[in-house]
């Protein structure tokens, strides 16, 4: 086998160009999206989610110049952060969360996008004071989630997002940074994401009456991202348009 001291492996600089390509056809979605509904590009931020790939697709997209990542397992993601921690990047964490797993996350997440239950509010504040860091927070809405209940894919249903970000808001090391939603698979959403986040919007301009920071707005994915950027998202998360399909287990 030929080695080559600098130079990158020949699969490494394969795969750096097809990320390239995959970011690039992301990034002219993205903007034609803000053309369409009139916003300023820099207004909405592309969080890469890379869970399932591995730590050196995560350093190529930094070197493409991605900022953003997000990841949905502490187990996956713990270890890609350490192996990353000298890339210029921001780690969101996007998944359902275990209150054991949180003393994990709050050592290298800056933002938890899927604060859903009181009790990982508490857990969370606890850990962030402990790690010394401050985390931004979303709360998940699981718009199809009956009244008082939890969405079968984590999220809070609509009415109890003013409870938990008040607890949120009130907690010493948490931010209140906005809220975030996955467009749901069944109900009267189903198959109409334009409709979901809109919805997601009004949640949002209620939330801004009382806690105007909390201007984030998360939602949309590869196969609806626009109309995420059409009605307001602030952070779209693109997995598979910019790493490829996943196996199908998670
Ligand atoms: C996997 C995942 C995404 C990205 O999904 P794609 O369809 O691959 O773009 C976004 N948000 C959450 C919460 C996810 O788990």
């Amino acid at each position: 086998m030929m080695t080559a001291q600098a130079a990158p492996e020949p699969h490494e600089s394969a795969r750096k160009a097809e990320l390239a390509g995959n970011l690039a056809r992301v990034e002219e979605r993205i903007e034609s999206a803000c053309v369409a509904a009139g916003r300023k590009r820099e207004d909405v931020t592309l969080v890469v989610v890379t869970k399932t790939y591995p730590a050196s697709d995560v350093r190529l997209l930094a070197e493409l110049g991605v900022r953003h990542v997000a990841e949905n397992r502490d187990q996956d993601a713990a270890p890609k952060a350490a192996a990353c921690a000298d890339a210029p990047l921001t780690w969101h964490f996007v998944g359902q969360l275990q209150t054991n797993k949180t003393r994990s996350v709050a050592g290298y997440a800056h933002y938890v996008h899927s604060v859903d239950r009181l009790r990982l509010v508490t857990s969370l504040s606890r850990a962030a004071e402990r790690a010394e860091r401050e985390l931004g927070c979303l709360v998940q809405v699981a718009l199809d989630a009956p009244s008082g209940s939890v969405g079968e894919r984590g999220g809070v249903a609509p009415d109890g997002v003013e409870e938990l970000a008040e607890a949120v808001a009130g907690a010493q090391m948490l931010r209140l940074d906005g809220v975030m939603t996955v467009a749901p698979l069944a109900g009267p959403y189903a198959g109409n994401p334009r409709d979901a986040f809109e919805r997601l919007r009004e949640i949002s301009t209620g939330l801004r009456e009382a806690h105007p920071a909390a201007n984030m707005v998360s939602a949309g994915m590869s196969s609806d991202l626009e109309e995420a950027v059409l009605a307001g998202a602030t952070h779209v998360r693109v997995g598979s348009a910019v790493l490829g399909e996943r196996p199908r287990l998670r």
